[in-house]
């Protein structure tokens, strides 16, 4: 539909068939698409935005909004991050939840392999009140890191339920996706109902193979538990591949059982699709698969796998931070393709503005280009839909996520018939093709593949 909007003080104040009043700055949008700015509701985008503060692989994508505190881990305390970003803005405006894993750490320090006790427990709500308090969405987990995996699922009730009695909600990187999947699914289904509150699965995908194909099966068990009140809804981004540390590969962390990794090779991610994208104790292993690094090693890739993460562990006691990161081939486009359909899939990039993942500049653009248009997954109103107005209603926003007067003017200008993103693993860092021009809260913060010198972004608090 053609049709004119009007941006008066950062809001959209008309929309329709509009004459320019006397002194209006006019923008012909050439009949391309104009949509609501994007939502990102599972971005890292805090781990480098003092590096990138234009956050550029972000706003090219058509991301107005990221939120973070992502997986379990977010920035401490909040207070301090909102004054950061407030005292220096971005592009783009920020929203985050409160990582379990990071007030566990809070509480338990290094002696956190174990159950926490009912006082610690009680520690970490406070610390959790006081953050909800600073105005995050809510309670994030990831249960697949550490020390989030020591935790159970009765630890996490009691703190969901301290973000449940504000207002909050719960976002999950859930305990497994890959050998206990199914058991993962059953616990967040079990902390909506227990809740009441809002839940979202993260980056929901089927990453074993024993899991492929079967979409339908995992979006039943939802549906059944939605009609069954609980208010359970998911993200995705749009790979076969996912990137995270060798270590998630292995839930007993004993990287020198090999029979535990010669089944990470058959069931979840084969040696040849397994990458280096960091690589602290020797950086020319980073972009070879672990099939290349074990021929140069001369052994076999399950040997390949425990020397480079002794190796790795090694490097991180030194050094007091992570020491790799790999990208691991565990998905199919189809099963992607049918997640994302779900109407309560709303589309994120899991990635951070500096990430050797393709989808931290490319997630937007090639559900647009590749999943909507190419392969007619769904129409071009849908997919915006997913980025937009859906992922809104996910994070509690209602100011924003549709062009309609009185909401916030965050707005992306687009072609339709041209979007795709140009990302790849070789060259992750390479901009989406055919996003015209970004605004936030009215201001045009991005044109024509480069950032203006405007940075609106505001820090988004629970409502
Ligand atoms: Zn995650």
């Amino acid at each position: 539909m053609a049709a004119s909007v009007r941006v008066k003080d950062g809001l959209i104040s008309a929309t329709g068939s509009l004459e320019a009043c006397a002194g209006e700055d006019v923008v012909d949008g050439g009949g391309q698409m104009l949509a609501p700015g994007f939502i990102d509701t599972h971005s890292h985008a805090n781990g480098d935005i003092d590096a990138v503060p234009d956050a550029l692989s972000a706003i090219s994508q058509g991301i107005t909004t990221v939120v973070v505190g992502q997986d379990g881990f977010s920035e401490y305390p909040l207070a301090d991050f909102f004054s950061k970003m407030e005292a220096s803005p971005s592009t783009v405006n920020f929203a985050s939840y409160v990582g379990h894993n990071t007030i566990r750490n809070e509480v338990l320090g290094d002696d956190s392999k174990r159950v926490a006790t009912a006082e610690e427990v009680a520690a970490m709500a406070k610390i959790l009140a006081s953050e909800l308090e600073s105005g995050a969405l809510g309670l994030s987990t990831g249960l697949e890191y550490e020390p989030g995996i020591y935790s159970e699922t009765s630890e996490v009730i009691a703190l969901a339920q301290v973000a449940a009695a504000v207002g909050g909600r719960y976002i999950s990187h859930i305990r497994s996706e890959d050998r206990w999947f199914e058991d993962a699914i059953d616990e967040i289904i079990r902390i909506g109902r227990e809740t009441g509150m809002p839940v979202q699965i993260s980056h929901i995908k089927l990453a074993m193979t024993r899991l492929w194909g079967h979409a339908e099966e995992t979006l039943a068990k939802l549906d059944a538990a939605r009609a069954d009140g609980v208010k359970i809804t998911a993200d995705i981004y749009p790979y076969e591949y996912w990137q995270s540390t060798m270590m998630v590969l292995l839930p007993e962390r004993d990287f020198t059982d090999h029979q535990a990794i010669e089944q990470v090779f058959r069931e979840i991610a084969p040696a040849e699709g397994i990458f280096m994208t960091r690589y602290e104790p020797n950086p020319d292993y980073v972009g070879k698969s672990l099939t290349e690094i074990a021929d140069l090693l001369e052994v076999d890739a399950a040997s390949a796998f425990t020397h480079l993460a002794e190796a790795a562990q090694h490097w991180e006691q030194e050094n007091g931070r992570s020491a790799e990161m790999i990208i691991a081939r565990s998905m199919k486009d189809a099963d992607v393709g049918e997640l994302m359909l779900w109407p309560e899939t709303n589309i994120c990039t899991d990635g951070g503005l500096v990430d050797l993942h393709p989808r931290g500049a490319g997630s937007f653009p090639r559900v647009l280009g590749h999943f909507a248009r190419d392969k007619g997954l769904m129409s071009v109103e849908t997919a915006v839909h997913k980025m937009s107005g859906l992922a809104a209603e996910h994070m509690g926003f209602t100011d924003r996520g549709f062009i309609r007067a009185g909401l916030i003017a965050d707005m992306v200008l687009f072609n339709p018939d041209t979007v795709i993103d140009r990302a790849t693993p070789e060259h992750p860092d390479t901009l989406s093709a055919d996003i015209e021009s970004v605004w936030v809260s009215g201001e045009l913060v991005y044109r024509n593949g480069a950032t203006t010198d405007a940075r609106p972004g505001k820090i988004i608090r629970r409502n």
